[in-house]
């Protein structure tokens, strides 16, 4: 049977990874690799090469690593083997990503100070700076970027020049923009951003990635705290062995990758796909206001990656009941994860569009049970 005849999905993901992915993508899985053989190998450093051209123009300050796991295991990954045990993190968080790397960072034993904005606020920079004046023996600061719990977009560039003013390694969790907001990560003062496969490079999942200034990596050696997240000791072994993994590497989900990285270049780059996330954002909080919906975030702070929407003021409302109905239909949309204010998610990556979108909204009109 040829690819094409296959049936489709039976809904679409409007959720921030795994997310819809194309069927070439998905197709690009159908042949084995050997882990430790050159074709293999020149896989990984091609897709190791294009991943510092997508962040940066200043590609000679920066090299990449991967890593196996979910994306998290690479957060951890990068706080692990960045923040030496001398070290102290400074954590700028707001929302359930942010307070996760403060419980990485915990597990780890290093030394933390958080500032914790609330999940309706952006960082306070006055707040930062003085901290950065006054505790000295503050050595890293991280954020996340798009703050996925709500669909927050943090300020990472003014973030980043004051980081920069005080002399400190600049982490930033870019997983849910990397690919899909464009950006330069020197223009930005990173020093570490971490993303993985299956979010708006639209991948499937299997491992994560960090993009780091090669200066700050080199000083990694014997930083971590765990062997299998040695992010230093793995890329020395990708470097000297040009593209091999320590461990089983998850080859299929290379290949699908570097097929997502192409395809992502044939829509014209972080540019365009970007515009379509934000086509996709527009036409999506246009129809829901239209249809009495209120979004979480005020605009300002609103990212085009996932939109946070309150839940519906009404008794007979429940989450699991609208879910399913959409499903039914055709659309599998998330949970809220805000803490104190009852709302639901609808992700804006993937391959999806404007037109689906459309759809969306007409099913969800026809869903909304607590009306009638
Ligand atoms: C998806 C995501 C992660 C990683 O989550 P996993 O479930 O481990 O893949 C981390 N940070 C942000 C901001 C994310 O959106």
């Amino acid at each position: 049977m040829h690819l094409d005849d296959l049936p489709d999905n039976p809904y679409l993901l409007l959720t921030p990874g795994p997310l819809s992915t194309t069927k070439s993508v998905k197709a690009a899985m159908l042949r084995d690799w050997c882990t430790w053989d050159d074709d293999y190998k020149n896989l990984v450093q091609r897709v190791r090469a294009e991943l510092v051209l997508l962040a940066t123009r200043h590609t000679e300050q920066y090299t990449t690593v991967l890593m196996q796991g979910s994306g998290t295991f690479v957060v951890e990954a990068m706080v692990g083997s960045a923040v030496p045990k001398a070290g102290r993190l400074l954590v700028l968080t707001n929302g359930a990503y942010g307070d996760r790397i403060v419980q990485i960072a915990r597990y780890l034993k290093i030394e933390t100070v958080v500032h914790d904005s609330g999940e309706l606020n952006t960082p306070d920079l006055e707040r930062l700076e003085n901290t950065l004046i006054q505790d000295r023996d503050i050595t890293h600061v991280t954020v996340v970027h798009c703050e996925t719990t709500t669909g927050m977009l943090n300020p990472i560039d003014a973030i980043g020049k004051v980081v920069k003013k005080y002399g400190k390694i600049y982490l930033v969790d870019t997983m849910s923009s990397f690919g899909g907001i464009p950006m330069d990560i020197a223009e930005l003062n990173i020093d570490f951003c971490v993303s993985s496969a299956n979010k708006c490079i639209q991948g499937v999942p299997g491992f994560g990635f960090v993009i780091a200034k090669k200066q700050a990596m080199m000083q990694c050696e014997g930083r971590a705290k765990s062997l299998s997240l040695d992010l230093f000791d793995q890329w020395k072994v990708m470097e000297q062995d040009q593209g091999k993994w320590r461990y089983t590497s998850p080859t299929h989900v290379v290949r699908a990758f570097y097929q997502a990285i192409k395809e992502l270049k044939e829509e014209g780059g972080v540019e365009s796909r970007y515009e379509r996330y934000c086509n996709n954002h527009r036409v999506l909080v246009e129809g829901m206001r239209n249809l009495g919906f209120k979004t979480l975030l005020p605009d300002a702070f609103q990212s085009p990656i996932i939109t946070s929407f309150c839940s519906p003021e009404d008794e007979k409302y429940k989450f699991v009941t609208f879910y399913n109905l959409l499903k039914k239909k055709g659309f599998v949309i998330y949970p809220g994860k805000a803490s104190k204010i009852s709302a639901f998610r609808i992700g804006n990556i993937g391959d999806v569009y404007p037109e689906d979108i459309r759809r969306l909204l007409a099913a969800v009109e026809q869903s909304m049970y607590w009306k009638s």
